[in-house]
């Protein structure tokens, strides 16, 4: 507190506050505000206002008002429970102002007879009487009552007194921080500091301001301090040297002419982009994001590839057995014999697990497949230079850093993730690393025919599934969660089944959220297999495995899903080149607003467009995979409403990667704002 330009203010601890004891501080740490700086966005929700009312014979029953009277008499009963009085009048009238659990002594003082003091507190009516219950502001000198108050939603169990005292505190004692901001960024938020721009923040005339000068600066210091470290994290992982990979695209390109199809476009580019990098001699660090079935499993099996023939190992690892099997089955299928591919699956026995982690260590696999198990740390590689990690989506930045610090100086790192988000998002979520989008579909690709139905006409779903079995077809069949008291509830699923079960015998499996990995993955492998036709499930059914034989999906109380959620589990299906189709089902008729949902939904098939449309009409929140991503919440930027503010942070960002310019003046934003243990060594 003695140095007036130092951030670290803000970041101590509560308890430096002047009456802040330990039971408030631990009130607020459950509120998750842990520091000086935190409280800084806890935000008034109105205001109460304390100016002076009138006289007592004008007052307002049930409202807050400030009147000036003169206490008169005072009762002390002997008896529990009933409260102390104090009978006071102004020229217009009388009042009582009451007190319950309170001692005589303060009363007489806080009310001495016969002196004019103002009270403020909220007005009751009893026995034909005004009255006053426990008023808390109160003074000899009116103007010493403070106006406005500063109303907070008060579920954390912190008084609106506390809260207006301890901000106020704050807010008396902020830093005086240099300005961090370029000139021109500053104008475009008519030059209001950062300290005017939290006082404003926090005048209660302001609530709900979100387009004025002061919202709009502290929004776009959130934004842009989240866009400067992800720059910072690349910039860092840029200087790494690593030895460069020396491929061998002949042998690729042998690959992909025996491929079954040709390579998209896009396809071919985002390979080119990856083997790049492999040959640079700096660290990969790659996000490739593609929407559902836009086929990025091929990419990364051929930059594996690429990399097995430079002498390096490849790890590659999926969220599931189940997937990762299936990519191990393609690799067998594509690459050469001389290319040793193992998996690592959780039935191997103790000692084939043992012989493949012998094998690595000594360079005679070339690439491992498996699920988080194969970052172990007891699974040593003798020379992994690529780690290619498949629907990361759950990752969140700081688990991608440890990642790419993982495999050491020589390792690339591939991440892959079928959400396609808005670009807002993007470049919050992964502006720490290079990107790499695929966005056509392979040709081949028929668009999904997708169809909404009312639940009533359920015959004539089941009368199409019908035919479709009988071309030999498998059918996903969805059910939603019903969450009752938080207990998650599977009748709908269970019942979907034994009704199906019976219109066709021996030809449906069930799977849900209690169902057993094991069984699961017998369930999914027979499946895959064609064994049964019809697969009820929850929404448990992982995205990524390929049932290439399943063409038709229904998805019941298809309201309760969100665009981007129905987008990806309609991607399950239209993965080949058979006609497919998703049928949404609903209870009711569609209101108009959500016939318009569902009408982007059938007119498109390109996931970024549905992912910001979702994002409009339900706010980004809800986004599929957006709230398991471990970044942190905005507190005050929003990605629909502040749209402008993340494409001007963007801008910022690349002038001043561009001009090299030194950071260190964003210390304190960085610092403060989030995420910077992640670069601890900013200038
Ligand atoms: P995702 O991007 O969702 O991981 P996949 O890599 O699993 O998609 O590919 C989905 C399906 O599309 C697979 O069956 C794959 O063989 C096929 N596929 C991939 N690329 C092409 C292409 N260029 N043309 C036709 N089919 C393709
Ligand atoms: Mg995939």
């Amino acid at each position: 507190m003695d140095n007036k330009s130092n951030y670290k203010y803000l970041l101590s601890d509560l308890t430096a506050l002047k009456g802040v004891g330990v039971k408030t501080t631990n009130l607020l740490k459950k509120k998750k505000i842990n520091n000086i700086f935190d409280l800084l966005w806890k935000l008034p929700k109105s205001y109460t206002d304390r100016s002076l009312s009138s006289k007592i014979k004008d007052l307002r029953i049930g409202e807050v008002q400030t009147i000036t009277i003169v206490p008169k008499k005072y009762s002390f009963p002997r008896v529990r429970n009933l409260p102390n009085r104090v009978l006071c009048s102004d020229e217009t009238g009388e009042i009582d102002c009451i007190f319950f659990n309170s001692f005589e002594g303060y009363v007489r003082k806080i009310l001495p007879i016969g002196k004019e003091i103002t009270v403020s507190g909220k007005i009751g009516y009893f026995r034909n009487k005004y009255q006053l219950t426990n008023p808390k502001y109160l003074s000899e000198d009116s103007s010493l009552i403070k106006q406005k108050h500063n109303t907070y939603s008060l579920t954390d169990g912190i008084t609106e007194k506390t809260y207006n005292k301890i901000i106020n505190q704050i807010i008396e004692n902020l830093p005086l921080l240099n300005e961090w901001h370029s000139k021109n960024i500053l104008q475009k938020f008519d030059n209001i500091s950062w300290n005017d721009a939290i006082e404003d923040l926090h005048k209660p005339e302001n609530v709900g301001s979100y387009q004025k000068n002061f919202y709009q600066r502290l929004a776009f210091d959130e934004i842009f301090s989240t866009f400067l470290v992800n720059s910072e994290i690349r910039k860092k992982i840029k200087k790494i040297k690593k030895i460069n990979k020396i491929l061998n695209i002949e042998k690729q390109n042998e690959i992909i002419n025996k491929l079954k199809f040709s390579l998209t476009n896009d396809q071919l580019k985002t390979l080119k982009e990856i083997n790049n990098d492999l040959c640079s001699s700096t660290k990969m660090f790659r996000l490739l994001q593609g929407d559902v079935g836009s086929g990025k499993t091929i990419v990364s099996l051929l930059s594996a590839l690429n990399t097995v023939n430079s002498g390096f190992q490849v790890a590659l690892m999926a969220p599931t057995e189940i997937l990762s099997r299936q990519h191990y089955t393609l690799a067998k299928e594509i690459f050469p014999k001389n290319v040793n591919i193992k998996l690592i699956s959780g039935k191997s026995d103790y000692k084939s697990k043992k012989i493949i982690l012998n094998e690595l260590s000594k360079h005679k696999i070339d690439i491992i497949f498996g699920t988080h198990a194969i970052f172990q740390k007891k699974v040593n590689f003798k020379k992994l230079g690529l780690i290619i990690i498949d629907e990361q989506h759950k990752f969140g930045v700081n688990q991608r850093k440890r990642l790419s610090d993982k495999g050491g100086n020589n390792c690339d790192v591939l991440l892959m993730t079928a959400t396609p988000i808005p670009r807002t998002l993007t470049m919050t979520m992964y502006g720490d690393m290079d990107l790499s989008i695929i966005r056509e579909k392979p040709k081949s690709r028929k668009p999904i025919k997708t169809y909404s139905k009312l639940e009533s006409k359920i015959n004539d779903v089941l009368k199409f599934i019908k035919k479709e079995i009988k071309l030999g077809h498998q059918i996903f069949w969805v059910c939603p969660l019903i969450e009752e008291s938080k207990k998650i509830d599977h009748s709908s699923a269970v019942k979907k089944f034994e009704y199906l079960d019976k219109l066709f015998p021996n030809q449906v499996s069930l799977l849900h959220g209690k169902t057993d990995i094991e069984e699961k993955e017998i369930i999914l492998n027979r499946f895959l297999k064609n064994e049964f036709k019809i697969l009820v499930s929850t929404t448990i059914i992982e995205v990524g495995i390929d049932f290439p034989n399943a063409n038709v999906i229904i998805i019941e109380n298809a309201n309760k899903f969100g665009l981007s959620q129905l987008h990806q589990l309609r991607g399950r299906v239209g993965r080949g080149d058979k006609e497919s189709t998703c049928i949404l089902m609903f209870k009711s008729n569609l209101s108009e607003n959500a016939k318009k949902r569902i009408n982007i939904l059938k007119d498109t098939n390109d996931g970024f467009i549905i992912s910001e449309e979702d994002m409009k009409i339900r706010g980004f929140g809800d986004i599929l995979g957006f709230k398991q991503s471990g970044i942190k919440n905005f507190k005050l930027a929003d990605p629909i409403h502040n749209n402008d503010l993340f494409l001007l942070a963007e801008k910022e960002m690349r002038r001043i990667e561009k001009s090299n310019e030194n950071i260190s003046k964003f210390k304190p934003l960085i610092k403060l704002y989030d995420r910077a243990d992640i670069i601890n060594d900013i200038a």
